[in-house]
């Protein structure tokens, strides 16, 4: 790795609005440096403030060790993970995740296929700037003095709008292939161009993302989903065969179907949307969504079979799971949510009756109703259901009741299409 060169800004030298900072975040660091040890603001808070956007979270890197945090904060501080300890602080409702700077030369590290399974010794500042991800996320900002100090180049880039690794692509991808996916979520996030020796690096390596742990690939495509602009990363992820990786078989029905691929971006405006307003998003929902597309053929096959409906969505959807697992770990509990979700399509055909009310009362009834809005936009047949479904939610329940029981209503028997 090359040897790296401290630039430092000082406080006429950035714009970064100290008052963004939690202060409870800044408490800590001045605790910390009360103590005589070295603290600093780092990774996605620093760059998400020199961005102009709200950090999340506010990360703190140290040369105190664990059991030194420890002793500064007592029993608002415990001492989490086995392999690389790192110090959680408690103040107010909030955790702050305290890091130990990390030592990064690989011989430090243990190594399979060129990947990193662990790494878990303590190093420098300069050591730990070296080892992150992103020029623009191995910035450290020290409070006191109103100073950045950037051992990478990420001011640079992020004025430039450049998301960088920091060096060679090819390496740092093999070493961890989740960074393929962080690029692309923190360019759709954050606005900063993907070089082409970056793209050619992923178009390259994206097989190796199949040696991922599912889970954790799971816990980065959620992060994707939410990330605020779901709707330019997927196309991104098109672009780079990285969608492919994660969703196989609805990448394959994307391609081929117009309908169905719109049906994700509708979704994922949506989700965009909801987060920009401040609502609440769960993962069954996009996950449901993209799943979706290889559900539908799945639910005609297993219907053609002479199963009834309600058989067919569950042996469908059991298939889609089993097809997927290979690909993605989809927590159990997520899984029940996707098939209610998707059961709630067959039962919005329901419209009379008792089965109404366990429609409109059911846990999943918002997201299923949102998904419902979603695919009478590319299907005008579920007109009469989104009518039905939208009135029924301001109804008094004494008018739902004539509604539903009412002699005019329609008792035909409802159809298997979806
Ligand atoms: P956000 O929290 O907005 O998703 P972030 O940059 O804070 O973005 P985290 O996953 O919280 O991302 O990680 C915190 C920091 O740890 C990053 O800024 C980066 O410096 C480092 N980091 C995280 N994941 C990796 C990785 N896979 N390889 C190298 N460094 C990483
Ligand atoms: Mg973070």
């Amino acid at each position: 790795m090359t040897e790296p060169q401290l630039i430092q800004y000082e406080a006429k030298q950035h714009q970064l609005p100290q008052q963004e900072i939690a202060g409870h975040a800044k408490k800590i660091i001045h605790l910390l440096n009360q103590a005589g040890y070295e603290a600093y603001l780092v990774g996605g808070a620093v760059r998400d403030l020199l961005l102009g956007l709200h950090p999340k979270d506010f990360d703190i890197a140290t040369d105190a060790t664990p059991e030194e945090i420890k002793t500064v904060f007592r029993n608002k501080c415990r001492i989490i993970g086995r392999r690389f300890r790192l110090a959680h602080v408690y103040m107010g409702q909030t955790v702050y995740e305290i890091a130990t700077f990390r030592g990064g030369s690989s011989g430090d590290m243990l190594i399979k296929k060129g990947q990193i399974i662990r790494d878990n010794v303590f190093g420098t500042i300069e050591e730990d700037a070296l080892r992150r991800d992103f020029t623009c996320n191995a910035l450290y900002y020290n409070i006191a003095t109103d100073t950045i100090l950037d051992y990478a180049g990420g001011v640079g880039d992020i004025r430039q709008g450049h998301l960088k690794l920091i060096g060679l692509p090819d390496n740092r991808f093999i070493e961890d292939p989740v960074r393929m996916l962080r690029a692309v979520r923190f360019h759709a996030k954050l606005g900063l161009n993907l070089g082409d020796d970056l793209k050619q690096s992923i178009i390259k390596n994206r097989n190796s993302l199949k040696n991922v742990p599912t889970a954790r690939l799971f816990d980065e495509a959620v992060k994707l989903f939410h990330c605020g602009n779901m709707l330019h990363a997927f196309d991104t992820l098109m672009e780079l065969n990285l969608f492919d990786i994660l969703f196989p078989a609805a990448t394959k029905i994307a391609h081929a179907n117009d309908d169905l691929k719109s049906l994700l971006y509708q979704a994922f405006k949506n989700t965009d949307s909801r987060l920009k307003n401040g609502q609440s998003v769960t993962p069954v929902f996009l996950t449901a969504c993209v799943l979706w597309l290889e559900f539908l053929p799945a639910y005609r096959h297993v219907l053609s079979q002479g199963k009834n409906a309600h058989d067919a969505l569950h042996q469908a959807t059991t298939l889609v799971m089993e097809q997927q697992r290979p690909h993605l770990a989809i927590p159990k509990a997520l899984q029940n949510g996707i098939r209610q979700m998707w059961l709630l399509q067959l039962r919005f055909k329901k419209m009379y009756g008792k089965p109404v009310f366990s429609t409109l009362h059911h846990p999943r009834f918002r997201a299923a109703y949102d998904f419902l809005l979603l695919r009478a936009k590319i299907k005008p047949e579920l007109d009469s259901q989104e009518e039905f479904w939208t009135n029924i939610q301001n109804m008094p329940p004494d008018a739902i009741k004539s509604m539903v029981y009412g002699k005019r209503v329609k008792r035909k028997k409802v159809s298997t299409e979806l």
